[in-house]
């Protein structure tokens, strides 16, 4: 099953955010920058977190982003499956209706496990893939370095990192 970049972002934006300075005020440009990805996908995410309510937008000078309680002790899995939506894993009824549909077991086989691996996701909240307690085994918490790091370690190994490539390898 693939995620949409829409539910990366997403995601990303949420662990940005979880593992930032609660003080900190962020901004849907900021954390483009940051994740390195386009403002205008940022802008349409935290447009759908807010809806959600895991984040919250604060209007005026001293506005900014934040996450809200519910966004951190939300389930990885409930977050994902409100940016992805319910569309179905695959389409039957397209266009082209699939020819099988009567008695079709495999239509059934796929809703089941995709319940699943949102049920699976769901072992884990925000807070927990941005924090270093409480981690299962073989899960890092994510590591916030500063661009001019990032800039620096990119020139001395000739690539960038991102936050999402911690400088230990991940052990899967
Ligand atoms: S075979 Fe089944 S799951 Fe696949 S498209 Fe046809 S009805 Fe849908």
């Amino acid at each position: 099953m693939q995620l949409t970049k829409f539910t990366d972002i997403g995601l990303r934006v949420l662990m940005h955010l979880a593992a930032g300075d609660p003080a900190a005020s962020y901004t849907a440009r900021g954390l483009a920058e940051e994740l390195g990805v386009p403002y205008a996908h940022v802008a349409k995410v935290v447009s759908r977190l807010s809806e959600i309510g895991v984040v919250h937008a604060r209007r005026g000078r001293s506005g900014g982003l934040r996450i809200t309680d519910l966004g951190r002790n939300a389930g990885v899995g409930w977050v994902t499956r409100a940016l992805e939506g319910d569309d179905p894993v695959i389409d039957c009824d397209g266009p082209t209706p699939c020819t099988l549909r009567r008695g079709c077991r495999l239509r059934g086989a796929l809703a089941t496990a995709r319940e699943a691996f949102y049920a699976s996701l769901d072992t884990l909240t925000v807070a927990d893939l941005s924090g270093a307690d409480g981690l299962p085994d073989g899960v890092l918490p994510l590591p916030l370095i500063p661009r001019a790091e990032q800039a620096r370690d990119g020139a001395a190994t000739g690539r960038r990192r991102t936050p999402s490539q911690p400088q230990q390898n991940r052990s899967r």
